[in-house]
């Protein structure tokens, strides 16, 4: 549509973890929402991709969700049964975490592309167009799911589906079920589906199951090794991939069922299942992809901000500034691709970016 719905100082791309924690401290650092600054969100609800979240998917089984600047999850989850649904406890959360703050997001709005125009940035959406002097893109990784090429995938005649499509084991019933994987995903789907029907779990690489909680060193060292691939252009890899499996009650509980039983990663894909080099052949109704997500940047294409290798130079304090165009922050992307690293950027982004663009001493 070529109808200019508004002109502001930096658009927010994006309403989750990432998203809301840029918003906050824009505000906090004297930016007036809707004015100085606009929130803009292809969602219909608050909750980034939680909302979207299989409903067995609960506060017992998630990793752990940090909570946003200035406002605890924990006040706003009413019981404190571990049972709670994550697709409804944290759309709950950023709901009144928008309204506590203030923090107004148009939505539905999905931004299509955005462009260079007269030394600001036009975005187009489904809506108008908005322009903007700066950005932070925080459009996370759901919209972007993953699933690696194999031979044969199109003469398959199950149904392949992703994590993303994931909403109950019951629907596979009397089905077998191929699940492709060795994520924290993959483990929580096998899980479930393996005592509703039969399965077959393939992974890439020998699963590793670390004993005892993850140390904060080691989360530490996996966020410095995406980091440092971040700064020097390389595609980021996934911060989520490098802290292991954590060996709980559910794990046990599947050794002892024997459904942890991991083959390798099998070479192609036939009519009526999967096939390994050696010939030997598993039939399949339904093959799931666990094979994780790619960072949603489509938008920003005409840009040109990858490098050849799919990869974005990043600098800034903690690697949120595109090295090539410090107007542009990507928040939820590499090194802050978690709850609590979505956070601690949203903050740098904001900061960085009032400071580049100006935006602090025009008085405010
Ligand atoms: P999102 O929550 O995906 O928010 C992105 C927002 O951008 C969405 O609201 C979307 O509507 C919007 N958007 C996207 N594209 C556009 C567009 N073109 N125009 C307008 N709006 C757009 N991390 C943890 O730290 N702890 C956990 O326990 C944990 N569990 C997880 C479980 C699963 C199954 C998955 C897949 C991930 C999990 N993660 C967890 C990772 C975690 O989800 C993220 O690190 C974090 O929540 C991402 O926040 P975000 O704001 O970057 O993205």
């Amino acid at each position: 549509s070529s109808r200019l719905l508004y002109k502001t100082g930096i658009a927010v791309i994006g309403a989750g973890q990432a998203g809301l924690s840029s918003a906050y401290y824009l505000k906090k650092q004297g930016l007036e929402v809707g004015r100085d600054f606009i929130v803009l969100d292809q969602s219909p609800y608050p909750g980034g991709a939680w909302q979207y979240r299989w409903p067995s998917l609960t506060l017992s089984t998630v990793n752990r969700i940090h909570d946003l600047p200035g406002l605890s999850f924990s006040d706003t989850v009413s019981g404190n049964s571990p049972e709670v649904q994550a697709n409804i406890a944290v759309p709950h959360y950023f709901e009144v975490y928008e309204q506590t703050f203030g923090l107004t997001v148009y939505r539905p709005v999905k931004v299509t592309v955005v462009c260079e125009r007269d030394g600001r940035f036009r975005m187009e959406t489904d809506r108008g167009f908005f322009s903007a002097q700066g950005i932070i893109n925080a459009t996370g990784t759901w919209e972007t799911p993953y699933i690696p090429a194999y031979p044969g995938a199109e003469l398959f005649g199950g149904i392949q589906l992703h994590t993303k499509d994931y909403q109950a084991a019951d629907t596979f019933i009397g089905k077998h079920v191929v699940i492709v994987g060795g994520g924290i995903s993959a483990i929580q789907l096998l899980d479930e589906i393996s005592q509703v029907t039969t399965t077959t779990w393939v992974t890439r690489k020998e699963p590793s199951f670390r004993s005892g909680p993850f140390g904060e060193e080691a989360g530490r060292a996996a966020v410095a090794m995406v980091e440092d691939r971040v700064r020097k252009g390389l595609p980021p890899g996934s911060v989520v991939s490098v802290t292991g499996l954590p060996v709980t009650p559910a794990i046990e509980a599947m050794k002892a069922r024997g459904v942890l039983n991991r083959q390798p990663m099998f070479s192609e894909i036939t009519a009526h299942g999967v096939r390994w080099p050696n010939g030997r052949e598993v039939a399949a109704d339904i093959i799931l992809w666990c094979t994780g997500f790619r960072s949603s940047l489509d938008h920003l294409m005409p840009l040109m901000l990858r490098e050849e290798n799919g990869g974005i130079v990043m600098g800034g304090r903690l690697a949120t500034m595109v090295a090539k165009d410090p107007r542009i922050h990507l928040v939820g992307y590499g090194p802050s691709a978690s709850t609590i690293g979505a956070n601690r950027a949203g903050r740098a982004a904001a900061t960085e970016l009032m400071d580049y663009l100006g935006l602090r001493s025009a008085g405010k």
